[in-house]
């Protein structure tokens, strides 16, 4: 494995891969990673010859009172976990390299950026869609591992992906937990002892909501109450919506096609999210539709 910090030490590795016939998977990432992140690693080594990681806390996608400067960093750690994983290429960069003197040009993402998180971060989506075209532009991967844990990102990068051209495949993983079911993000480690016990009321609820999905509620209403109750727990709610899988928007009343039940909220000072995806049966959509 070989750790770059500059673009141009990047594409020389690029070009050689390249030019021998190499298929290029890209895990971007904000580092203090977790299985979650080495799951989305671990799929890239299998489906790719060489897997590029990124690690880079993006400045442009956290607002000004957000945990830019306190978000966890362990560098050592990181590099041998992607070791471990599989990784061939750790692409590192200073914050300079990637925003130069003079750096002035966005990607502005459309209506899928406003809902959820972009109610309550205005602004991170711009610098997601920024950084993540960048990475593209610079790694020119073939493949681009995502988490569904940040469901409204993959599909606002999907749709960048789309709208703007990219030739990346873009692949969605599943949303790695802890035993207790409590979602990996790197924002755990902020949570105290007595807060990371709370947290599990989150995946507490989305089950609670999955399971009656699953034993066949269709009413969105009945399905956000029961999700709800035990995350009553949490400091705060700033959202709990059930959303159309692919257009965000809210889905009231009977649920007929994919949707997310999706949730941020605070647990003492720390801001998390999580979701699960609820896609009726087949035989379900065709019992609606007659
Ligand atoms: P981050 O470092 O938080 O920006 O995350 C980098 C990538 O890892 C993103 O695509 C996330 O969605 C993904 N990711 C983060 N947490 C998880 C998780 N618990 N399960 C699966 N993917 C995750």
């Amino acid at each position: 494995m070989e750790t770059v910090t500059t673009v141009a030490a990047l594409r020389q590795r690029i070009t050689a891969a390249r030019k021998a016939g190499k298929r290029i998977g890209l895990v971007p990432t904000m580092g203090f990673l977790h299985d979650g992140h080495l799951t989305l690693v671990r799929e890239s080594v299998a489906a790719c010859d060489v897997t590029v990681v990124s690690i880079f806390v993006n400045p442009t996608q956290f607002g000004e009172n957000e945990d830019l400067s306190s978000y966890p960093r362990d560098t050592e750690r990181d590099l041998t976990l992607c070791e471990s994983a599989g990784a061939d290429l750790i692409f590192m960069p200073p914050v300079s390299e990637v925003y130069p003197e003079g750096f002035q040009t966005y990607v502005e993402p459309g209506p899928l950026a406003e809902p959820l998180c972009g109610t309550f971060r205005p602004g991170h989506f711009r610098g997601v869609a920024t950084v993540v075209a960048k990475l593209f532009n610079m790694v020119q991967p073939d493949r681009a591992y995502f988490g569904r844990k940040d469901f409204q990102q993959t599909v606002v990068v999907r749709r960048m992906v789309r709208d703007l051209d990219m030739p990346v495949d873009v692949v969605a993983i599943d949303t790695v937990r802890e035993q207790d079911g409590v979602a990996m993000s790197s924002r755990n480690a902020y949570l105290g002892e007595e807060e990371r016990a709370r947290a599990r009321c989150i995946f507490q609820g989305l089950f609670a909501a999955q399971w009656a999905f699953d034993n066949g509620e269709r009413q969105s209403g009945r399905l956000v109450d029961l999700a709800r109750e035990p995350m009553s727990a949490m400091d705060s709610l700033q959202y709990l919506e059930i959303v159309d899988a692919e257009t965000l928007q809210s889905v009231n009343g009977t649920i007929d096609r994919p949707v997310a039940i999706c949730v941020a909220g605070y647990i003492g000072k720390t801001r998390l999210i999580d979701n699960v995806v609820l896609a009726p049966s087949e035989a379900d959509l065709v019992q609606s539709a007659a």
